[in-house]
């Protein structure tokens, strides 16, 4: 249940994700599940892939397929439209985490 719950806030917090990095320069599938791991997010191929794919559906970002060393691998880069998505997101954010942590902070017995 809270598992449930939690993925659910994550998938917000991993879609800001996507879009800093494929805003900074073009990702991939593997690389990202590594960058989202390190910041303790364990994010499945079988969850990441349909993301990014529905992300590049909604225009968010934009893919190109690239030969390296033989295989094919699918980059993301974001598109205008997905900059000004993150830059939404990280208003609101930024606004919504100094609500909550002054509130956590005057809760604090000093
Ligand atoms: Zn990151």
């Amino acid at each position: 249940m809270k598992e449930q719950i939690l993925r659910k806030l994550f998938l917000g917090f991993i879609q800001i994700h996507i879009l800093y990095h494929a805003k900074k320069e073009p990702i991939y599938g593997t690389w990202m599940i590594k960058e989202l791991a390190e910041h303790g997010y364990k994010v499945s191929p079988g969850m990441l892939y349909p993301l990014l794919n529905r992300m590049e559906k909604e225009k968010l970002l934009v893919k190109t397929e690239k030969n390296v060393d033989g295989k094919i691998i699918k980059f993301y880069q974001s598109t205008e439209l997905g900059e000004e998505v993150l830059k939404a997101a990280v208003e609101k954010a930024a606004a919504l985490f100094h609500e909550v942590k002054e509130e956590g902070e005057q809760l604090d017995p000093i």
